[in-house]
């Protein structure tokens, strides 16, 4: 099926031309398939588009705030009455089960209702002196034209959840997103048109990543960077927009344990593994990694989620009724495999899945696995793993687990299961990670402040800390 889309370029209120001939080819990775073909941005059409962005900040955040929440809410009403027609666009182009991606669509546009109230409440401070006649006034005030660059494995709601709050407080947009899923970026920018949002304040650039970023690095008027995407990526964005005195947030990846005490309700913790591991085929930075699992419950949980795992069924997103698409791209399975026989050279051995039912092309399926006996330098025990993969190993001292999944370098979400208060308490506090989920498989919340320590990143997205981060504090010493 071919789909038309005018273009990848949408600057200053306008869907654009590029000036090159440069496309954007898009498949659908269930079938390797030409999507669509799109016109796509350079270093011309980047510029441009930051240009209109600095032009427009000056009379975006001059409006009032209840102002600019009127396009959010407008934005959000049309995504609520087109989440099937941009859900089925995302599961085209990124293979995610169609009901995920609906459901992605209403999560991502939530974003934009909730900054719209939440922009209404962004309060200052007022500082006493030490004198009568003089007060110190703090306010939280837009930066200017603000970066967004994302990845292609939520491409609505990694957008939205970084757009919505900066444009609620203020700033102006560049968004670049990921090139294999252009087009659920596209559908939201038709909406903000629709939305009516002024020209200039939301411009979109979809093409080759390097020569954009470059632009985005080099152009004094970008005051912000926000990231979500690869270490590598990420660290080359903090160095050189750091080096420019840019403000840079970055959200990478992390290798979540999940951890099961022996006094967990094994039924609690199995259906969120299953969901928190195989949903978008296991393509989340959160996805559970390490599945930790007291040693007197080890073989009951194993067995019981390798039967969970075997009904897992596999097939097109779009078709519906299906828990597992494809991967994104033929070179994620082979990364994924390739975790795999590491682990498996290691000595883990395979207790569920491990093999492609027939009818299921291998090449762009990965199969749902649990292993077990992956040892400490696995791959898949040290890095993320971003597939349908996960490893079973069984602990029996508390503090030897936690000490384990705090070597990581990465500190983004874990998970804990327990009904026991003070284990709750206390491991959730020992963990290393800017997410724990106790009894439960989700972090992101339009009202929870989303993301990591170490190596998985700073900055938080989503809940009041994610608007705190597109703001800039302004002290205003009053003397009167
Ligand atoms: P992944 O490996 O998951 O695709 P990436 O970090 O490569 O992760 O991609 C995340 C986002 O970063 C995508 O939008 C991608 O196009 C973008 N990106 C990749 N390279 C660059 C670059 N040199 N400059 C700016 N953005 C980039």
């Amino acid at each position: 099926m071919a789909l038309t889309f005018k273009s990848g370029i949408y600057i200053n209120g306008q869907w654009v031309q590029p000036s090159s001939k440069a496309v954007l080819d898009v498949t659908n990775p269930a079938t390797g398939e030409l999507l669509a073909s799109i016109p796509a941005a350079g270093r011309d059409e980047a510029r441009a588009a930051v240009v209109a962005a600095h032009k427009a900040f000056k009379s975006w955040s001059g409006l009032n705030a209840n102002e600019r929440a009127a396009y959010l809410r407008k934005a959000n009403a049309i995504f609520i009455e087109r989440a099937q027609e941009i859900g089925e666009i995302m599961t085209l182009e990124q293979g995610k089960p169609i009901a995920e991606a609906v459901g992605e669509v209403l999560w991502g546009a939530d974003y934009l209702l909730w900054y719209a109230e939440e922009i209404r409440r962004s309060n200052g401070t007022i500082v006493p002196s030490d004198s009568l006649n003089q007060r110190f006034y703090l306010r939280r005030r837009a930066r200017g034209v603000v970066a967004c660059i994302t990845p292609w494995n939520f491409p609505n709601a990694m957008l939205l959840r970084k757009i919505a709050p900066a444009v609620a407080a203020g700033n102006t947009i560049v968004a670049k997103p990921a090139e294999e899923t252009p087009l659920s970026a596209i559908k939201i920018f038709e909406v903000f048109h629709d939305a009516g949002f002024p020209a200039g304040v939301l411009n979109l650039v979809c093409g080759e990543p390097a020569p954009i970023g470059d632009v985005l690095l080099e152009s004094p008027e970008v005051r912000q960077i926000s990231f979500t995407g690869s270490t590598e990526i990420g660290r080359m964005l903090s160095e050189r927009g750091g080096a420019q005195l840019k403000k840079v947030t970055v959200e990478l990846g992390g290798v979540a344990p999940f951890i099961v005490f022996p006094d967990a309700d094994l039924d609690v913790a199995l259906n969120n593994l299953m969901w928190g591991k195989f949903a978008n085929q296991g393509q989340s930075c959160v996805a559970p990694n390490r599945v930790l699992i007291h040693k007197d419950i080890f073989d009951t949980f194993t067995v019981a989620a390798k039967k969970r795992v075997e009904e897992l069924k596999l097939g097109h997103g779009i078709k519906g009724g299906f828990e597992v698409g494809p991967m994104i791209s033929e070179e994620a399975v082979v990364r994924v495999n390739a975790q795999l026989e590491d682990a498996k050279k290691k000595g883990a051995k395979v207790v569920a899945g491990g093999q492609i039912p027939s009818g299921i092309d291998p090449k762009r399926w990965c199969a749902p696995t649990i292993i077990v006996d992956a040892p400490k330098d696995a791959l898949v025990t040290c890095h993320e793993t971003f597939g349908p993969l996960v490893a079973f190993e069984p602990f029996t001292s508390e503090a030897e687990m936690i000490d384990s999944v705090n070597a990581s370098e990465s500190g983004l979400g874990a998970y804990l299961f327990t009904k026991d208060l003070a284990i709750a308490h206390r491991v959730s506090e020992a963990l290393e990670y800017g997410m724990v989920v106790i009894n439960g498989s989700s972090f992101g919340y339009v009202q929870t402040p989303f993301g990591g320590t170490k190596g998985s990143g700073d900055g938080r997205e989503g809940g009041q800390d994610g608007l705190l981060e597109y703001q800039e504090l302004q002290y205003i010493n009053m003397n009167f």
